[in-house]
C-alpha cells in the first residue's frame, strides 16, 4: 500500500448509514424514510420520460426544479441550488462555504455526516454540547468566539428536538460574518422553517431533502436555498465535480413532488398523528420520549440498555436505530414513524420483549 493511500485510509472514517436490509418483511423503522409511497403525480411524471428525452443529457441547471422550489418558498431561482440528495448538497457546502481560519461549530449530538465531511475537506470543528434536555442553546454558539461557520439540523437529528425561529434569528443577528447552515431535513413534521429569514440574512443557507416528507429517498434529491452569492459558490464547486447532478427522471419526479401540495399536506399530517399515538404508547410503557418535531422519536426506557432493546426488537423483525456513541445517547432508540399497522407491530414487539 502506498504511503499516500494508507494515510487516506487512516484519516477518513466514513459515515455509516442505517442498515438497508437485504431480507424482506422487516418493519423498517431505522432510517426515517416515509412509510407511504410518493404522490401519484411523481410516478406519472417519471413514467412520462420519452426515449427521445432520455437519449439526451439532462438540463445541467435543473431549471424546472429550481423554479418549482423557488415557487414553493416564494424565492427566485437564483436563490436555489439542487443536488443528488441533501448529503451531496451538504458535501458542496463544506467544500465551498466554510471558512478555515476558525472552527465550524456544531452540536456534539447531531447528524453524524458533518464530522465526516469536515475530515474530508480539512475543516476544523468544535462541538458544543446539547443542554440537559438534549436541546440546542443558541447562546452557546453566540458565546463561542470566532467561527468558520455554524451548522445544525432543525429539528435536530437524532433527538427530534426543534428550536424556535426566534432563536435562529437571534443566532443570525449575533453572527453576521460566517455562514449559518440550517439542515431542515425534518422540518415539515412540526418545526418552523428558517426559509422566511433568507431575504434578511445573506449568511443563512437552508438545506432541504425530498427523502422524508416527500417520500423520495430512492430518487436522491435535495436542495439549498439562500443568498445568490452562496448559491453561486455552491454551483461552482458542483460544476467542478459533475455538472449533471440530477437525471431527467429525478428532475421530473421532484418537480411533481414539489407541486403536489395536497399529497404533501395529507402525508405530513398523517405521520404527525401516528407520531403522537406512538409517543403515547411508548410513554404508557414507561419510556421517556423527547418531544419530537420530526418523523421519528428518540426514546429510552430507564433500566434497559439501548443495544439490548434494539436487538430484542430486531429478533422480532422490527428494525430501529441505536447509536453506541456518544455514551449519553447509547440507551436511546431512534424510531421512525411508520404506518399505523407498523406502529402496532412495534408496540406488540415491545410488549413481548418487556414481558420476558
Ligand atoms: N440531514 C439530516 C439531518 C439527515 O438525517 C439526513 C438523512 N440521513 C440527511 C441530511 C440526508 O438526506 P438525503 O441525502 O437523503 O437528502
Amino acid at each position: 500500500m502506498s504511503r499516500y493511500w494508507s494515510e487516506i485510509v487512516h484519516t477518513l472514517t466514513p459515515y455509516v448509514p442505517g442498515e438497508q436490509p437485504k431480507i424482506e418483511g422487516l418493519v423498517k423503522l431505522n432510517t426515517n424514510e416515509c412509510p407511504y409511497g410518493p404522490s401519484q403525480a411523481v410516478l406519472d411524471a417519471m413514467a412520462g420520460q420519452t426515449t427521445e428525452a432520455l437519449r439526451l443529457y439532462p438540463d445541467p441547471q435543473a431549471g424546472s426544479l429550481k423554479d418549482a422550489v423557488a415557487r414553493h418558498h416564494g424565492l427566485r431561482a437564483d436563490q436555489v441550488f439542487v443536488g443528488n440528495g441533501s448529503d451531496e448538497v451538504l458535501a458542496h457546502v463544506f467544500m465551498a462555504l466554510l471558512r478555515h481560519e476558525a472552527p465550524l461549530l456544531h452540536p456534539d449530538i447531531s447528524y453524524s455526516f458533518y464530522p465526516v465531511y469536515a475530515r474530508l475537506y480539512g475543516v476544523t470543528t468544535r462541538e458544543l454540547p446539547l443542554d440537559a434536555q438534549f436541546g440546542i442553546q443558541v447562546d452557546d454558539y453566540l458565546a463561542a468566539g470566532p467561527n468558520g461557520g455554524i451548522i445544525f439540523p432543525n429539528p435536530n437529528a437524532p433527538t427530534g428536538r426543534a428550536i424556535p425561529l426566534a432563536d435562529i434569528e437571534r443566532l443570525l443577528q449575533g453572527n453576521p460574518d460566517s455562514v449559518v447552515v440550517i439542515d431542515e431535513a425534518y422540518v415539515d413534521f412540526g418545526a418552523q422553517t428558517a426559509a422566511t429569514l433568507i431575504d434578511r440574512h445573506p449568511q443563512l443557507l437552508v438545506v432541504r431533502t425530498l427523502s422524508k416528507s416527500r417520500a423520495l429517498a430512492g430518487l436522491r434529491v435535495g436542495y439549498a436555498i439562500g443568498h445568490p452569492d452562496l448559491i453561486e459558490a455552491l454551483t461552482r464547486v458542483k460544476d467542478s465535480f459533475n455538472s449533471y447532478p440530477l437525471d431527467r427522471a429525478a428532475i421530473a419526479g421532484a418537480v411533481a413532488a414539489m407541486d403536489d401540495v395536497a399529497w404533501f399536506d395529507a402525508t405530513c399530517a398523517r405521520i404527525v398523528a401516528t407520531r403522537e399515538r406512538m409517543t403515547a404508547a411508548l410513554q404508557a410503557r414507561g419510556f421517556e420520549v423527547l418531544p419530537s418535531a420530526a418523523n421519528f422519536v428518540f426514546a429510552r426506557l430507564p433500566g434497559h440498555a439501548g443495544a439490548e432493546l434494539a436487538a430484542g426488537l430486531r429478533a422480532q423483525r422490527v428494525l430501529v436505530r441505536q447509536f453506541s456513541k456518544p455514551a449519553r445517547i447509547a440507551d436511546f432508540l431512534r424510531i421512525t414513524v411508520g404506518t399505523e399497522a407498523q406502529t402496532d407491530v412495534l408496540i406488540a414487539a415491545l410488549d413481548t420483549l418487556l414481558a420476558r
